[in-house]
């Protein structure tokens, strides 16, 4: 029995596929919506609190996302289901003239969107010709219906240069003013990211130390009140060969099993622990073939390869075998280890 269980079914998928997207670009489902219902029957005799959602890509992309929104609402509990995310789908955002208001009136207030550089950088990153124009559109729906846009930029030596381009964009769409109009504060940040799914790709334009003094001085100061740190290194974390000497000196192993866990469930019914990416060393079975209580039981076991991997060995060897002791890219400790983790399983 777990304290709570999360399940994330990813029943619609995503219009996007992010250059950065450290979900992966499996292609997009259409699961039927019983299975919100078979889910929640399954997995709630294992736990004390269920929490259902109905995506694990892009939130209420499904054309029924309010029923869709209600039905994990009440199927979840005993507890009360966990106020929406903010999070939002664009693409709906400037198709679906009731979206925002359903937001608004749900509580959300604010909504975070994701810029890469100019126009065309964004294009790209974002894997869908027109995600620019969209993403300025959804800036000013969501200010007038109340929600501030969080502007988050994700970065690598690839679109360093651009982030000039979005502080201006930020400025020249006097966000501060706008959020303060409506009550609310205009937030944005700018991070690496995990270096995994999609992300994973860029290692080789990774972020070093010498590129953070590059960050505009806005979206810095923004980064540094959006991750209440004092300095960016703070937020992007230590170069990679300081990471990999502490870790030759690090015999420890780990046990990814936690007593709230979050689940994905894919469009085949293939369960994954919300660790990284779905990958599959992740794999934990299929909840339909298996059943529920197989894959909490493979879970609690570390049965998948890759827990089993971290449970068995040590971070030093992670690092020995899959490390570069001459790299200066800028890694959370976390975040590397799982780095070093998939290649060895990767590897294996
Ligand atoms: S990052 Fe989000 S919006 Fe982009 S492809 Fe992945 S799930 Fe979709």
């Amino acid at each position: 029995m777990f304290h709570s269980i999360t399940l994330c079914l990813d029943m619609k998928g995503c219009p996007n596929r992010c250059k950065h997207c450290w979900m992966g670009w499996s292609p997009n489902g259409d699961m039927p919506e019983e299975e919100l219902s078979a889910a929640a029957a399954d997995f709630a005799p294992f736990a004390g609190n269920l929490e259902l959602y109905d995506w694990d890509r892009e939130p209420d992309y499904s054309d029924r996302y309010r029923e869709r929104w209600e039905l994990c609402c009440k199927l979840s509990g005993p507890r009360p289901h966990q106020p929406h995310f903010e999070l939002a789908s664009v693409w709906r955002l400037v198709r679906d003239g009731s979206y925002a208001p359903w937001l608004a009136g749900l509580g959300v207030g604010a909504v975070q969107l994701t810029l890469f550089g100019g126009e065309e950088t964004t294009d790209w990153y974002t894997g869908r010709k027109g995600a620019y124009r969209e993403i300025l559109q959804a800036i000013d729906i969501l200010l007038q219906n109340g929600i501030a846009p969080r502007i988050q930029v994700f970065v690598s030596k690839r679109n360093l240069s651009e982030l000039p381009q979005v502080e201006a964009l930020i400025e020249q769409l006097d966000l501060d003013r706008r959020c303060r109009d409506i009550g609310r504060e205009f937030d944005c940040f700018v991070h690496q990211g995990s270096c995994d799914g999609e992300n994973r790709r860029f290692y080789d334009v990774w972020i070093t130390p010498e590129d953070l003094e590059k960050i505009p001085p806005r979206l810095a100061a923004g980064t540094l009140k959006y991750f209440s740190a004092e300095t960016l290194p703070d937020v992007f974390g230590r170069p990679e060969d300081e990471l990999y000497r502490e870790l030759l000196a690090d015999g420890s192993t780990f046990r990814y099993v936690s007593d709230d866990p979050v689940f994905f469930i894919d469009r085949s019914c293939d369960v994954y622990p919300n660790i990284t990416t779905p990958s599959p060393f992740w794999r934990l079975g299929n909840w339909k073939k298996d059943g529920a209580g197989a894959v909490l039981e493979a879970y609690a076991a570390s049965r998948s390869p890759a827990q089993h991997a971290r449970l068995t060995v040590p971070a030093s060897q992670l690092a020995r075998a899959c490390g570069d002791p001459n790299s200066r890219r800028l890694f959370g400790r976390e975040d590397y280890i799982e780095l070093l983790l998939h290649r060895y399983c990767a590897g294996a």
